[in-house]
Formats: structure tokens, C-alpha cells, sequence
């Protein structure tokens, strides 16, 4: 099966930056940068390969996806993340997105 070259975009997913993200993962850079290097391409297994360019997407489960580019074949890549199952995340997804309605 060919891979799709676009992210499946749901409406009712909210994209919030990176500086957002980090603040969920309470300024734990380096375990942003680890699901920047451990994400499912299906194309290519680099080694040292980044997804990059990605969307940060919060799901209606509060999960978090990044949406972006494998920089070993420059097709797309995804990593999904299960904040929704963490409650101390979720309450800094929540407030992150409160903070956004606000402006
Ligand atoms: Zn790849």
C-alpha cells in the first residue's frame, strides 16, 4: 500500500505550538526530543533520522500527535503520544487551552 502524502487532519483536533508542548511535558526538553527521534515512518529506518516540521496536534482524548516530515526520506511521519492517559498532563493540556480561547 502506497504511504499518503498528507496527515489526516481531524477538525476537531487543536494545534497548539511547541513552546506549548513543552510546557504540557512541564519543560522536560529532552523528552520532547525523544519522540522528535523515536516515531513510525513505514518508509525508511535511518539512523539518527527527526521528524521534522511537524504540527502538534491535542486530541479530543487529549492525546498528542506531531504531524511532520522524516527527514530520512522526506515523506511523512507521525508520533503519537498518550498524554490523555497521564492526569498531571492532562491538566497542562487543559490549561494550555484555556489560556488559547483567551486571546
Ligand atoms: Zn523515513
Amino acid at each position: 500500500m502506497p504511504k499518503r502524502n498528507e496527515h489526516r487532519r481531524n477538525p476537531e483536533d487543536v494545534e497548539i505550538t511547541r513552546f506549548e508542548l513543552l510546557r504540557i511535558f512541564d519543560g522536560d526538553a529532552a523528552a520532547v526530543e525523544l519522540f522528535e527521534r523515536n516515531y513510525f515512518c513505514g518508509t525508511c529506518d535511518t539512523p539518527n533520522r527527526r521528524l521534522v516540521n511537524y504540527r502538534v496536534m491535542v486530541t479530543k482524548l487529549n492525546d498528542i500527535a506531531l504531524q511532520g516530515t522524516c527527514n530520512g526520506c522526506h515523506t511523512i511521519a507521525a508520533r503519537y503520544i498518550e498524554t490523555g492517559e497521564d492526569p498531571e498532563k492532562v491538566k497542562r493540556i487543559w490549561a494550555v487551552l484555556r489560556e488559547r480561547k483567551k486571546v
